[in-house]
């Protein structure tokens, strides 16, 4: 029976995990190389569960309860130490996780699931780093945690039957919608996302139409509830030119290249909504992102 969870990475998808994973009654440490990360993940947890009481999704009361579930921790060997399943969602960096992996294996109990919420990298070439491959799985929740219902479930080469229904059954005592897939570059979820936010981003570059046309196209002709250009910002551009750079070497086809104006943003640190800006500018107190002065010229 899974009980014990760890979470590697308390980034925005860790701290994620751990808040859903407390609320349904499971112990979790919490790890992350970063001191400040886990004193940042802990508040947004809270502030979290706060708006969650306002709008009646949890009761008050039981805010201390759930905060109780959650342990922090530096040490990997610490976090893994009696875990039953392992969620790594650390920074989208194949050298990071395969090192991470690494150490899941030595330090985990050899029962452990070692899940991995990549958006992209391979979980076969993961598993290949212990001596588990049948227990190493994706787990690609999406973001936000606490909101979005899928659960990308992604079965490398090796991945057991057993381990997979786990991971199945566990997704939806969470109240999430598991979605079974195999493990090939982008998996399904950004393997269909990235080209249309890489293709939203071409017809931006070679003047098409303007950033709030493009996304106005999309969000009004195909009742998508934000423009590929606004979910390339919430996302972050640097997340999307890394997992299109894993589809274009996986591939090796032209199709998933990235655009260079994607390149040339991400190379300038306009990483779109966590650096305040990229195809919009977000100003702290402002409701509405507003078009990047940027690409009001182009207009
Ligand atoms: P993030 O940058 O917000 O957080 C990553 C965290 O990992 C940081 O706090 C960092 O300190 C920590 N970290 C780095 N190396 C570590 C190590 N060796 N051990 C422990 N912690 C370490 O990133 P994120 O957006 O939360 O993404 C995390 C994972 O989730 C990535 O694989 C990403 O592709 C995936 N993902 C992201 C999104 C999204 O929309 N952001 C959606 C789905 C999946």
């Amino acid at each position: 029976m899974i009980q014990k969870i760890a979470v590697i990475g308390a980034g925005t998808m860790g701290n994620g995990i751990a808040q859903v994973f407390a609320i349904h009654h499971y112990d979790i440490f919490l790890c992350d190389v970063s001191a400040a990360a886990l004193a940042n993940a802990l508040k947004i947890i809270e502030e979290n569960l706060h708006r969650m009481a306002k709008k009646e999704l949890i009761q008050a009361d039981n805010i201390p309860t759930v905060l109780s579930k959650i342990k922090t921790t530096e040490s990997i060997e610490m976090a893994v130490n009696g875990a039953d399943l392992v969620i790594e969602a650390a920074s989208e960096n194949p050298a990071v996780k395969a090192g991470i992996f690494h150490k899941l294996d030595t330090f985990a109990p050899e029962s452990c699931i070692l899940a991995t919420n990549t958006s992209s990298i391979s979980i076969t070439k993961l598993a290949a780093e212990t001596k588990r491959p049948d227990k190493v799985i994706g787990m690609h929740f999406m973001n936000p945690v606490p909101v979005m219902k899928l659960v990308e479930v992604i079965r490398g080469y090796a991945t057991s039957d057993e381990v997979c229904n786990a991971v199945m059954e566990m997704s939806e005592e969470l109240g999430k919608i598991p979605v079974e897939v195999n493990d090939y570059p982008g998996f399904v979820a950004n393997r269909i996302l990235m080209p249309m936010i890489n293709e939203a981003i071409y017809t931006l570059y070679e003047g098409v139409a303007g950033v709030s046309e493009i996304d106005n196209v999309m969000k009004l002709g195909m009742a998508h509830p934000m423009g590929p250009l606004a979910l390339a910002d919430f996302i972050g551009l640097d997340v999307c030119l890394s997992i299109l750079g894993i589809m274009y070497e996986g591939f090796g086809n032209q199709k998933y290249a990235p655009c260079p104006l994607l390149v040339n943003m991400v190379t300038a640190g306009k990483l779109g909504k966590k650096t305040g800006e990229g195809f919009y500018t977000y100003a702290t107190g402002q409701k509405e992102a507003t078009v990047s002065a940027k690409f009001l010229k182009a207009q």
